[in-house]
């Protein structure tokens, strides 16, 4: 079936700066030797980009001047995307980082840490957008309500992983985890998240585990059913929401084409595939999707399947949403399990600077630069980023 929001192939958008970062190894070695250099100059290259964390070429030893000269008149870059504001929660775990793209295109991104034991590091996970904007118009999600910018290119959603690996470096720290859960439809821009995933797990690239990555979708059955054949070994989300189609169709307008069975029998050919179960989330909505007797529809539709699913107390946005008392989401946690189906509620973070799952939206890119009306320390670029807490 064709996916009726599945991007065309290719180029997102027409003119952009040429950026090393896009660039696969054997695609950079391809570019060195037609520039006259031996095939070794590649790895100096990826070694700069992906070891070094260059923003301009000239950040990158060992490279001949000719070699440089060359890059800067084919119009390379290596950097694709400049700070633009920066805040972080209370607790100095989650951080929002602004990015501004080469055409002046915002997009958000999330660094989310979890403490690990004394003395270990932290886990520190990147939150990529893989579209400025979202098209499928989910009705509980900023991003949905801002509307459909435009795809973002690979080397766009490595950058905002590469920004943060440079943030956690300077305190001896580094991204363990990548999850593709910030702005738009990751499946809907296929090609491009495919080659970000390969650049963000090559071994002569940014050498991430392809475990440590988690892909999470509306639920494209067709981008679903391709990922599960590309050997990526990466884990997927799927976006459920509701048990039934009609409620379904109420929150996720776009959801018409496919069917909560179409979703069930995607997961299962996933897991079949590539060996690795499926998450479900469902955002839990007071008085929407969050009683009783939806949980326990929802068991019946999840029964057997051997899948998680992570319960996500809906994150206040601009709709009229409410998030669910304590009670309530215990109380859907119990008649999930007790069909029979695991289950977590997922511990939320960075609501109070709007970092949280389904918060993201730049056309308020403003709150950075407004003065914070919530707790939490919002910067804009020019300041000095916060400091470590102590104890990290
Ligand atoms: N477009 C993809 C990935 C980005 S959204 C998708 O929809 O899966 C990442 C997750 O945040 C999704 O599970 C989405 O349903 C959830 N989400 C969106 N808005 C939310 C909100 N206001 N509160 C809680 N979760 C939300
Ligand atoms: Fe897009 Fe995901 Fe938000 Fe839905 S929840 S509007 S698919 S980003």
């Amino acid at each position: 079936m064709t996916e009726p929001f599945d991007a065309p192939e290719g180029p997102p958008a027409a003119e952009h700066a040429k950026s090393l970062l896009r660039l696969l190894p054997g695609e950079t070695e391809e570019l060195v030797t037609r520039l006259g250099q031996p095939r070794y100059r590649a790895d100096q290259l990826l070694r700069g980009l992906y070891g070094g964390f260059a923003t301009s070429i000239d950040d990158i030893n060992g490279l001949p001047a000719s070699l440089r000269a060359r890059l800067a008149a084919e119009g390379y870059v290596a950097g694709i995307a400049q700070e633009a504001g920066h805040s972080q929660s209370e607790d100095g775990l989650t951080t929002k980082l602004l990015l501004r793209l080469d055409d002046g295109t915002l997009v958000e991104t999330v660094l989310m840490q979890y403490p690990g034991a004394p003395g270990s590091h932290p886990r520190s996970t990147v939150c990529v957008s893989t579209q400025a904007g979202c098209a499928m118009g989910c009705v509980f999600c900023a991003t949905g309500q801002m509307g459909f910018e435009r795809n973002l290119r690979a080397e766009e959603i490595v950058s905002q992983v590469l920004h943060f690996a440079r943030l956690l470096r300077a305190r001896g720290e580094h991204v363990t985890n990548v999850v593709f859960m910030g702005m738009g439809e990751p499946l809907a821009n296929y090609a491009e998240t495919i080659r970000a995933v390969r650049l963000l797990t090559g071994a002569r690239t940014f050498g991430l585990a392809r475990r440590s990555i988690t892909i999470s979708t509306v639920g494209l059955v067709h981008g679903i059913d391709r990922l599960a054949g590309e050997g990526l070994q990466v884990g997927l989300a799927i976006s459920l929401h509701a048990p039934n189609d009609a409620l379904r169709q109420e929150l996720i307008p776009t959801a018409t084409p496919h069917s909560v069975g179409d979703l069930v029998a995607a997961a299962r050919r996933f897991y079949h595939q590539t060996g690795r179960r499926v998450t479900f989330e469902y955002a839990l909505i007071e008085g929407v999707n969050d009683t009783p007797e939806l949980a326990a529809e929802l068991g019946r539709v999840l029964h057997n399947l051997g899948v998680h699913v992570n319960l996500i107390p809906v994150n206040p946005t601009a709709g009229p949403f409410v998030r669910p008392s304590r009670q309530r989401v215990l109380a859907f946690e119990r008649a999930l399990r007790a069909a029979g189906v695991n289950c977590t509620v997922r511990v939320e973070k960075g609501t109070e600077i709007a970092a949280a799952c389904g918060q993201l939206r730049t056309a308020a890119a403003n709150a950075f630069r407004k003065a914070p009306s919530a707790p939490g320390r919002e910067s804009p670029s020019t300041a000095p980023s916060p400091a470590p807490s102590p104890g990290r």
